[in-house]
């Protein structure tokens, strides 16, 4: 193992947000509070849209996204095969079905046409995933959703900030989620936002975030808040937190300069894999822009002697960590035998998923690190040409 390793991520931290945490910890506002809102109401804006509700994970507002749809058992909700496991587990808390289809070759997105012949009358929602940060194909995906009556609710937790033909994500579909995830465009350890400019949805996230406590429930140990308060249901415990907002606050404001700096390692990427035949890379469709969370190369197997699998090992070898996004969910055991899936049912998925291996990108990734990153790339490549 080479003495310098390149992880697959390391998080961006500056002076700025070190102080700023350390500001929060010593305002004995550890839980939700002033920052949160704050934080909401900047992330609300910079998005664009009328309501940003802000929670502990993508997976929580999910939870919260469905729940405010009034999703039933029974229900259910088309998603994409490359995918993480939570986009379906959460349709899986309500005893709904996650009816999983097949994604675009190219881009790896949930497919529209696929997505079509699977809807049927007990269809409820859409959750497209803007796989990397790029946005799905989404006025195809709209013009179902009025067709046939469904909700989108999309799975953003690459894409902040990205654009399908000049609109934000998170301004499209009925609600949005974000991820803060630690790996994530915008990272604050854990954490997730939802986005929606349906006054219902938004109402119902906030009071089921906290207990289903009717409202402003973190106000109640202030000077403005009171010991009173009426539980409407029983809600969750989902709160974001203001350590966490500090943390957010600090990535949001400086969000277009860590986008550039992801978009050179990309663009860098680019230049070195342009034209190998050993490989294909990604293009990001005209209309669209990317977050860059992303860059993921598809090996062309048939042209070389290795495996993914082994490929990656020799990346470890030359000390790059490299990671895969995803294993198909129907590969999974849960849903491969709960669901009753045949590989057979997903070409497309079946054909890349052995294909696909991420490379590092983040904005501390340094010059050298990304030329010996994509150097590598080439190298074994053309070592273990057929
Ligand atoms: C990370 C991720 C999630 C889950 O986000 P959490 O904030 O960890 O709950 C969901 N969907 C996709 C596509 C992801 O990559």
């Amino acid at each position: 193992m080479p003495a310098e390793f390149i992880q697959f991520h390391k998080p961006h931290l500056d002076q700025k947000t070190i102080d700023s945490v350390v500001e929060t910890l010593k305002s004995g506002w550890w839980t939700t509070g002033p920052k949160v809102l704050k934080f909401e109401e900047e992330f609300r804006k910079f998005v664009g849209a009328k309501y940003a509700v802000a929670v502990s994970s993508w997976t929580a507002a999910a939870h919260l996204m469905l729940e405010a749809i009034n999703l039933k058992e029974g229900d259910e909700v088309i998603i994409p095969s490359i995918t993480f496991t939570a986009t379906a587990e959460i349709i899986c808390y309500f005893n709904a079905v996650p009816v999983i289809v097949d994604v675009d070759p190219f881009t790896l997105n949930i497919d529209p046409k696929a997505v079509e012949k699977a809807i049927t009358s007990k269809t409820k929602a859409i959750i497209p995933v803007h796989y990397g940060g790029i946005p799905c194909e989404m006025d195809q995906l709209l013009i179902l959703a009025e067709k046939y009556n469904l909700k989108i609710i999309e799975d953003a937790a690459h894409a902040f900030p990205s654009y399908y033909k000049n609109r934000m994500i998170g301004t499209l579909g009925d609600a949005t989620g974000f991820s803060f995830y630690v790996t994530k465009p915008l990272a604050s350890g854990e954490g997730g936002m939802i986005t929606t400019d349906n006054e219902e949805i938004a109402k119902r996230a906030s009071v089921m975030r906290l207990h289903g406590i009717d409202k402003d429930g973190w106000k109640r140990y202030t000077k403005e808040g009171s010991w009173y308060y009426e539980v409407i249901a029983p809600g969750f415990k989902y709160n974001f937190t203001d350590i966490q907002a500090a943390i957010a606050i600090n990535q949001l404001m400086e969000a277009e300069k860590l986008l550039s700096a992801r978009k050179h390692v990309s663009d860098y990427y680019d230049s070195v894999f342009a034209n190998n035949e050993l490989l294909d890379i990604i293009s990001i469709p005209d209309d669209r822009k990317t977050s860059y969370h992303l860059y993921v190369i598809k090996l062309n197997l048939d042209a070389l002697k290795i495996d993914r699998a082994e490929f990656i090992e020799l990346m470890k070898e030359r000390g790059v960590g490299c990671s895969v996004h995803f294993i198909p969910l129907y590969k999974h055991p849960y849903y491969r035998d709960k669901f009753k899936l045949d590989p057979g049912k997903f070409p497309v998925s079946e054909s890349q998923y052995s294909r696909l291996v991420s490379l590092p990108i983040y904005p501390d990734l340094s010059d050298r690190e990304m030329h010996h990153s994509s150097n590598s790339v080439i190298e074994i490549l053309t070592e273990n040409r057929r």
